[in-house]
C-alpha cells in the first residue's frame, strides 16, 4: 500500500510511505526511478523498518535498493523531490502549487519487477493519494473506493499520474474503447476539438490495425513550457501530451495525437526497432490525419517535410537506421533517421505493396501480420527479419527491393521516388512539394472552475 502525500509548500515534493507484506524471509529488491534529468525527480532519504519499527538495513544497488530480510510487514518511506515545477516533456515530471504531472516510472520505488515471475506473482498494489484540498487525481489505473489498484508491475510503473484542481475531464468511447481525456490550462483550441481528434485517432487506428489493444485509454494534456512540445505513451495505455502554451491544434499537433494513439499498437502491443516504432508510426499517423481532416494533400506535405529533414541529416547515406539506433545517436525527431527516413521507408513500402497487389493490400496488412506475431510472444517483440518477411509475403519482390535499398541499405531517397510513391498511395496527381502556409492563432479562454 502506497500512501502518497502531495506537498505543494516549498519545495514541492511527494512524501511516500509504503507498507509491504512478505511471506518469505528474504531481502527485498526495490527498483528506483533513474536519477536522470529527463525523469525530473530525485529519491531522497529512503529508510525501511519492520512492523515493530525496528530499522532495516538498506543497501543501494545499481537500479535501486536492497532491503535486509525480515518476515511480516516491511515499511519504507522516501521523499520524491521534483527538479521542475512544470515537466520539461511528457516523459518527465513536474510539481508546483498548481499541479502535478508525473510519469509513474519517475515516481515509484517499487518491488523490482525482475524478481517476480509466473511462479511468484507481483505483489498486489494499492495507491492512495493525499492531495491539497480540491485537487483531483488523473491516472489510467483502476480505482476501488478512492484507492487506485494498478493491475501489475507494468501498470504501476507504466502510467501517467496527474493531479490538480482544474483538470477538465471528458470521457467518451471511440474505436470500441472507452477513453478519458484530462485537460488543463489555457489553449488556443477548445477541449472539445482535442476530444474530437483523440476520438478520430482511436477510430482511425482501430479501423487500420484492428481493435484498440487495451481496455481503456487515458490521455492527459497539460501545458508545458515555451519551446517544448512532446507526447508519449507511458506503459501501454496512458498518453501524456505536454504542449507549449502557444500551441495550435493544427496539423502538426493533430499529427502528434494520431502518432501517440498509434503507439498503443506500435510500442504498446508490439515492440520493434525504432525506425518502425517511430518512423512507420509517423507515416501511418500522416495517412490517418490526411484521411480524417479531409485534406488528402496533408500526406504529401508531411512526407515532403520529412524528406527535407532527412536530407539535412549528414549521415543520411552513411549508416542505416538500425546502426543509428545501436549507436544511440541523440537528437529530436527532425534530426534522426529512425523518424525521418523511417517515415519515408513506411511510404515507400506502402507504395510497393499497393503497386504489387494492384491496391488489394497495403502496409496496414503487413502491420496486422506483425501485430499477430507480437501477440504470440510475451516480449511482444518483432524483429527486422520478421518485418521484412511479412513485407515480402504481402508485397512480393517490390517490397523486398525497397527493403534492401532503404531499410537494410543506405541508398539515397529521391524526391522523384517519394512523388511516385505518393501517387501510388493517394491516387492523386501529386507533382512535388508545395510551400506550407502559416497557421493563425486565436486564443480561447476557459472559465476557472
Ligand atoms: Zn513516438
Amino acid at each position: 500500500m502506497y500512501d502518497i502525500a502531495v506537498v505543494t509548500s516549498a519545495p514541492p515534493h511527494l512524501s511516500v510511505e509504503v507498507r509491504l507484506t512478505t511471506t518469505a524471509a528474504e531481502s527485498i529488491a526495490l527498483s528506483s526511478p533513474a536519477p536522470s534529468l529527463s525523469a525530473g525527480t530525485d529519491v531522497e532519504g529512503l529508510i525501511a523498518s519492520d512492523d515493530r519499527g525496528r530499522p532495516l538495513r538498506v543497501q543501494p544497488t545499481a537500479g535501486g535498493f536492497l532491503v535486509a530480510p525480515t518476515t511480516g510487514a516491511v515499511r519504507f518511506r522516501y521523499r520524491l523531490d521534483f527538479q521542475n515545477g512544470v515537466a520539461l516533456s511528457s516523459t518527465g515530471s513536474g510539481l508546483n502549487a498548481e499541479h502535478l504531472y508525473a510519469v509513474a516510472r519517475g515516481m515509484f520505488v517499487a518491488p523490482d519487477p525482475a524478481s517476480y515471475d509466473d511462479a511468484r506473482p507481483y505483489p498486489l498494489i494499492w495507491v492512495h493519494f493525499v492531495t491539497p484540498p480540491g485537487w483531483h487525481v488523473v491516472t489510467g489505473w483502476g480505482v476501488d473506493r478512492q484507492v487506485y489498484v494498478p493491475s501489475g508491475s507494468g501498470a504501476l510503473l507504466g502510467a501517467t499520474v496527474a493531479a490538480a484542481p482544474d483538470y477538465r475531464i471528458l470521457a467518451d468511447t471511440a474505436g470500441g474503447t472507452p477513453f478519458v481525456l484530462a485537460v488543463r490550462g489555457q489553449r488556443h483550441f477548445a477541449d472539445s476539438t482535442l476530444e474530437r481528434v483523440v476520438a478520430a485517432s482511436l477510430r482511425g487506428a482501430a479501423a487500420l490495425l484492428g481493435g484498440v489493444p487495451v481496455p481503456q485509454v487515458t490521455y492527459t494534456a497539460d501545458v508545458g513550457s515555451k519551446g517544448r512540445t512532446s507526447g508519449s505513451l507511458q506503459g501501454r495505455s496512458s498518453v501524456g501530451l505536454m504542449w507549449e502554451p502557444g500551441e495550435l491544434l493544427e496539423r502538426a499537433r493533430t499529427h502528434d495525437v494520431f502518432h501517440e494513439t498509434l503507439h498503443l499498437w506500435f510500442g504498446g502491443a508490439m515492440e520493434a526497432d525504432r525506425w518502425w516504432t517511430e518512423g512507420v508510426t509517423d507515416y501511418f499517423a500522416a495517412l490517418l490525419e490526411a484521411q480524417w481532416s479531409g485534406r488528402p494533400a496533408d500526406l504529401a506535405d508531411l512526407c515532403y517535410q520529412s524528406l527535407r529533414n532527412y536530407r539535412r541529416i549528414v549521415r543520411d547515406t552513411s549508416i542505416t537506421m538500425a546502426e543509428e539506433q545501436r549507436e544511440n545517436v541523440l537528437g529530436d525527431n527532425t534530426t534522426l533517421l529512425v523518424y525521418r527516413k523511417g517515415m519515408l521507408a513506411g511510404l515507400l513500402l506502402d507504395a510497393a505493396v499497393r503497386r504489387a497487389t494492384e491496391g488489394e493490400a497495403t502496409l496496414a496488412d503487413v502491420a496486422r501480420r506483425l501485430l499477430a506475431i507480437a501477440r504470440l510472444s510475451p516480449s511482444r517483440l518483432v524483429d527486422d527479419d520478421e518485418i521484412r518477411d511479412a513485407a515480402v509475403e504481402v508485397g512480393g519482390e517490390a517490397a523486398g527491393r525497397v527493403w534492401r535499398r532503404v531499410v537494410a541499405g543506405t541508398s539515397p531517397i529521391t524526391e522523384g521516388e517519394v512523388t511516385e510513391a505518393l501517387r501510388a498511395v493517394t491516387g492523386l496527381p501529386v507533382t512535388g512539394p508545395a510551400p506550407v502556409a502559416k497557421e493563425q492563432k486565436v486564443l480561447i479562454g476557459h472559465p476557472k472552475p
